[in-house]
């Protein structure tokens, strides 16, 4: 079973894709701020961080960015949730290291396909355009 750590401030938000996740059969962590998720990334064994970005304290970008400084969480895969709509946030989450992006409200038949490609590519693929065709 794969496993994912969710880290989502708002209770309903985390509850709503918490559920989700699990009833698609996933393993699923959750995490209320980002320390909390970046000491478990760490520590645990996560095939995929779904961050959402605006969070209290450290943020979901800022985070990510403390994951891929780590060798741990290098090749972790982050899918990026966020109320940023903007065409602009996009290319700013991706430099930050995530590998995907969903905005919310987020579409669930989206969100899980995302987190369905994000498991099955990985991060060597997503980092590596030639080896797959996959292009960020
Ligand atoms: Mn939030």
């Amino acid at each position: 079973m794969k496993r994912v750590l969710l880290v989502e401030d708002n209770a309903s938000n985390r509850k709503l894709l918490g559920d989700l996740l699990r009833r698609a059969g996933y393993e699923v962590r959750e995490a209320e701020e980002a320390d909390e998720g970046v000491a478990l990334a760490l520590a645990g064994t996560f095939d995929l961080v779904v961050m959402d970005i605006q969070l209290p304290g450290t943020d979901g970008l800022t985070a990510t960015r403390l994951l891929r400084a780590h060798p741990v969480t290098q090749g972790l895969p982050v899918l990026a949730v966020t109320a940023h709509a903007m065409r602009g946030d996009e290319k700013r989450i991706l430099a930050a290291g995530c590998d995907g992006y969903v905005a919310k409200p987020v579409a669930y038949k989206q969100f899980l396909a995302e987190v369905a490609r994000l498991l099955a590519v990985g991060r060597d693929a997503v980092a590596d355009p030639v080896a797959g065709g996959v292009t960020r």
